[in-house]
Order: C-alpha cells, then sequence, then structure tokens
C-alpha cells in the first residue's frame, strides 16, 4: 500500500484534531488548567494551517501558503504559550504575538516576491524554534511528573528536529523559487514523526492530567482549605506511627475567648483571625518543624531536633507576636491572644498520642491560669507571660 503526500497531511490533520480534542475533555474536568485551553486553540489553528497547505500542494497558489504560514505560526506560538502557562499559570500574551509576528516577518515577505524557496526554508526553521522552545517549557517544569514531562519534551524536540532537517535538505538544495510545496524524504520523514508526536504527546497529556488530578487530590487532602496549614489526618500521617525523640517537642495553641470574636464580628471576621494567626505559626516554623491545624481554633506545632528551652521560646515568640498584633476588622482594631500548652521530649521516646495528650492538659492549665499564656508539661507550674527568654 502507498499512502500520498495528501493522504498523510490529512492524517496528521486527524491526529492533531484528535488531541485538541484531548485537551478540551481535560479542560472540561478541571477548568482551572486554563492552559489546556490555550493548547486546544493552538492546536485547531495548526489544524486549520494543515488543511491550507494541503490545498497549496494541490493547487500552489501563494494566498494560501500565506494562509497556511500564518495559521501555523500563530497555532505554534500558542502552543508554545500554553507549554509556559503549564509551568507558570501566566499566559504571556505580547511574547506570543511577538513570535507569531517575528516569523511572519521572516518567511511571508519572501514568499510574497517570489522566493518561495526562502520562504519555507525559514518557515521550517520558525516552526523548529518554536518547538524548541516548547521543549524546553515542559522540561522545566519536569520535576512535577518526570515520566510524562521527559516523553513530552523529547517528542516535541523529534518534531522540532524534523523541521529543522526540511530546511536543511531545502539549503542543501540550493533553490530559492521552487513554484511548487517542497517534495522530498525530508518532507515526509517530518510528516510521519509530525503524526507520531501528536499520538504521543495525546497519550502522555492525559497521562499527565492524571499525574496532576492526583498530586492535587493527594494535597487537597492534607491541607486544611482556610489557613493552608496541614490539617489533623496529615500531622496524624506523618507523627502518628513512630515515636517522639527526647529531641522533639509538641504544641498546642488554642486562642483566647474565639467565640467572642465569632459573636462580635460573624464567622468571616474569625476566619481572617484564624488566618492571620496560621500565617503567624507558619512564619515560626523552620526546616523539619510541622505547623498543622487540628480544628476550630486549635493548632498544633511540632518541633524536631530542639535544644533544651528551644520549645518554649519558639511558644512564647509566637504568643507575644500574636498578642502584639493589630487586627482590623469592620472599621475595628482588635487584639487576640493564644494560649499554649508545650509538651518537650520525654527522655525515653514516646508515641505521638501521648505527647499531644500532655500538650493538651498543659493548655488546659494555661487557660485556667488565666490564658495569654504558655504551660510547659515537664515544669509543672505555668510560664508568666513575658518570663521567658526571647530569641534563639
Ligand atoms: P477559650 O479561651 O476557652 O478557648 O474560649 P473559646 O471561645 O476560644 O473556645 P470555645 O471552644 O468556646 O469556642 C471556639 C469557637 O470556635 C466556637 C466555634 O464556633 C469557633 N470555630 C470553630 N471553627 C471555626 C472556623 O473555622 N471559623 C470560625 N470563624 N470559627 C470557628
Ligand atoms: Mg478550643
Ligand atoms: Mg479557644
Amino acid at each position: 500500500m502507498t499512502l500520498d503526500y495528501n493522504s498523510l497531511l490529512m492524517a496528521l490533520a486527524v491526529s492533531t484534531t484528535c488531541l485538541a480534542l484531548t485537551s478540551l475533555g481535560s479542560w472540561f474536568v478541571r477548568r482551572s488548567e486554563t492552559f489546556l485551553l490555550t493548547c486546544t486553540v493552538g492546536l485547531v489553528l495548526i489544524v486549520s494551517g494543515i488543511v491550507a497547505y494541503g490545498m497549496y500542494v494541490d493547487e500552489p497558489v501563494v494566498v494560501l501558503a500565506v494562509v497556511a504560514f500564518a495559521l501555523f505560526y500563530a497555532g505554534f506560538a500558542i502552543i508554545w504559550a500554553a507549554g509556559c502557562q503549564f509551568r507558570t499559570d501566566r499566559l504571556r500574551l505580547r511574547a506570543t504575538v511577538a513570535c507569531a509576528l517575528l516569523a511572519m516577518l521572516v518567511s511571508i515577505p519572501p514568499l510574497l516576491i517570489g522566493y518561495d524557496g526562502l520562504a519555507f526554508i525559514a518557515e521550517n526553521a520558525a516552526i523548529a524554534a518554536m518547538l524548541f522552545a516548547t521543549a524546553y517549557q515542559y522540561w522545566r517544569a519536569r520535576e512535577e511528573a518526570p515520566a510524562p514531562l521527559t516523553g513530552i519534551t523529547a517528542l516535541y524536540c523529534l518534531t522540532a528536529i524534523s523541521f529543522v532537517l526540511c530546511a536543511a535538505v531545502l539549503i542543501a538544495n540550493g533553490k530559492m523559487v521552487l513554484g511548487v510545496a517542497p517534495s522530498n524524504w525530508a518532507e515526509d520523514l517530518s510528516l510521519a514523526i509530525c503524526i507520531a508526536s501528536m499520538t504521543g504527546i495525546g497519550a502522555l497529556s492525559l497521562a499527565l492530567h492524571q499525574w496532576r488530578l492526583a498530586a492535587r487530590h493527594r494535597l487537597e487532602a492534607i491541607t486544611d482549605p482556610l489557613t493552608g496549614l496541614l490539617n489533623r489526618r496529615a500531622l496524624f500521617d506523618r507523627y502518628g506511627q513512630g515515636l517522639m525523640r527526647p529531641a522533639s517537642a509538641v504544641l498546642i495553641f488554642d486562642l483566647d475567648h474565639f467565640k467572642s470574636i465569632n459573636d462580635t464580628f460573624g464567622h468571616a471576621g474569625g476566619d481572617r483571625v484564624l488566618k492571620i494567626f496560621a500565617a503567624e505559626l507558619a512564619a515560626n516554623c523552620r526546616t523539619g518543624d510541622t505547623a498543622a491545624r487540628l480544628g476550630g481554633e486549635e493548632f498544633a506545632l511540632v518541633l524536631q531536633e530542639v535544644i533544651p528551652d528551644r520549645a518554649e521560646i519558639v511558644a512564647e515568640r509566637i504568643r507575644k507576636a500574636f498578642a502584639g498584633r493589630e487586627i482590623y476588622l469592620e472599621d475595628e482594631t482588635l487584639k487576640c491572644t493564644v494560649s499554649v500548652g508545650v509538651a518537650p521530649g520525654r527522655s525515653t521516646p514516646v508515641d505521638f498520642d501521648t505527647m499531644l495528650s500532655v500538650a493538651d492538659k498543659a493548655l488546659y492549665t494555661a487557660k485556667r491560669a488565666g490564658r495569654n499564656r504558655i504551660e510547659v508539661a515537664a515544669h509543672l507550674h505555668p510560664v508568666p507571660a513575658g518570663a521567658v527568654r526571647t530569641g534563639s
């Protein structure tokens, strides 16, 4: 069986359309992934370009080549933009337009003055550059999902190389005026590679989409949506099974009279205070520490490798910073406080539940002793506010 060039072009149009539909379908599943929509727009333009180019192959009138070139440049520039958007979540509209216009500028004028051979060399080089640039975007993002992203990078590179070959063969032939669409072994090879790459990129994009969805779900399952801190489940997943070493400490924070904040400023006002406290907690975390929201207005901080007294120092620093903070709610300035229960590591390792309940008892003591203070479980007397050395 032999296939003519136009049948292969048709096959490419079909595989590119499939990829566009895959992108669009994936975007419907998760609308926040706007890069998929950008990708769909780029692919639709490329398919239109393939149709126009197919017409030019049948009947080589310049206007068809100009239309095909313009559609290809717009399409490939948008595909590059989708790559950038995938990596950075930003649509670089101006750079995309500049990229497409530059490609038009270098290849359409020669086409209009009859140097179509030169125009096709420039066209192949421009598309190759855009494909390499797209590959680079996915390569830079590979950490997120190494296998599918490396595959996508490789396929974009392979396609780009096939365009470089087309340009190289045209240069080697040395004809600046062709009068028809270029036809040589590199064109046939490039077409075959494009068909295979489009299919491969489609399959890998689906895998990538699933990968991203699964990662997002995993993250959502362990994150408290209001504060962005880890939730109770994540804290227990991390520490629930093992033993807490002597150099660790567990701190529980409970905002004082929080109910009255809700009563006065409404639930939204209360939520704002919770976010502010969570930010304070996160700002005091070192690498290896874990901050989490236990629920309601209760938070936990797990410290690792603490030198003696550091747990108290950290607790006091957070208490003091929060108490000193002015919070603006409904044109009013509000001050809030927090009580803290500290369970320093025991001389022998104990489980996390035990540490947590020791910290909870200390917290209860701090509340009874008047709030806005820290209580360290190891010392049975409360540490009055301001009485602890600060600075680590
Ligand atoms: P104490 O000083 O003894 O800790 O008193 P409190 O008022 O802080 O404690 P209490 O347990 O009586 O009230 C906690 C309140 O926290 C009750 C509940 O409505 C509120 N709360 C729990 N979760 C949320 C939340 O996500 N957002 C807001 N705004 N309020 C919450
Ligand atoms: Mg409470
Ligand atoms: Mg409270």
